[in-house]
């Protein structure tokens, strides 16, 4: 539903309820906050805006940067060897707090899922593919969630990459089924990645 219609603080509040963890009452709570304290209103715009004008896909992985290369790409330090492939930047956030990982990621932007119409042409497989043919990389870590979406998007990049000869592995299945990357806590992931296994 468009907001365009309403007046000022009904729109806020609409468009504050449509973000996630927060309900009406916490939206009508923070537009009442930010009608008081109007220069934190002023400093929130410009930095949501500044996010939307400057924050893009790197052009390497599709992890989230402001530049051309993300920070993980544009570290000369990280094994480009390997490549953990991650449905979300913030699963890749997620690995990056377990902080024992050293090779560079690739983000699908997203995962498979038919019901809501997002096929294999929609995710960045094109250009991981691309990066595997460019050589030097030696195994795919798959890393995304352990859904039945997440796992199926796994099988179907497996098969996309079987006969380019890089090794294929997954995360150890320390992880709770259905758990979200994001959510689970960094010693979990360091042990999943630790422990990978062959897909
Ligand atoms: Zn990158």
């Amino acid at each position: 539903m468009g907001t365009e219609g309403l007046g000022a603080i009904e729109r806020l509040t609409r468009e504050l309820t449509r973000l996630p963890g927060i309900g009406p009452k916490s939206a009508e709570r923070i537009t009442h906050y930010l009608l008081a304290h109007r220069g934190q209103a002023e400093t929130l715009a410009e930095a949501l805006f500044a996010v939307k004008e400057r924050v893009k896909p790197c052009r390497e992985c599709f992890n989230l940067t402001e530049g051309e290369l993300c920070h993980i790409c544009s570290d000369p330090r990280r094994d480009r060897s390997q490549i953990c492939v991650v449905e979300l930047p913030r699963d890749l956030a997620a690995l990056e707090r377990a902080g024992n990982y050293r090779g560079v990621y690739h983000v699908l932007q997203g995962r498979i899922a038919p019901l809501e119409n997002i096929g294999p042409e929609n995710l960045t497989f094109g250009p991981l593919l691309e990066r595997i043919r460019r050589g030097g990389v030696e195994e795919v870590i798959m890393a995304t969630n352990p859904t039945l979406e997440g796992d199926g998007t796994a099988l179907y990049l497996s098969n996309l990459l079987a006969g380019t000869g890089v090794r294929i592995t997954r995360l150890a299945r320390g992880l709770p089924s259905g758990s979200v990357l994001e959510f689970a806590n960094a010693q979990m992931l360091a042990d999943a990645i630790e422990g990978r296994r062959g897909f």
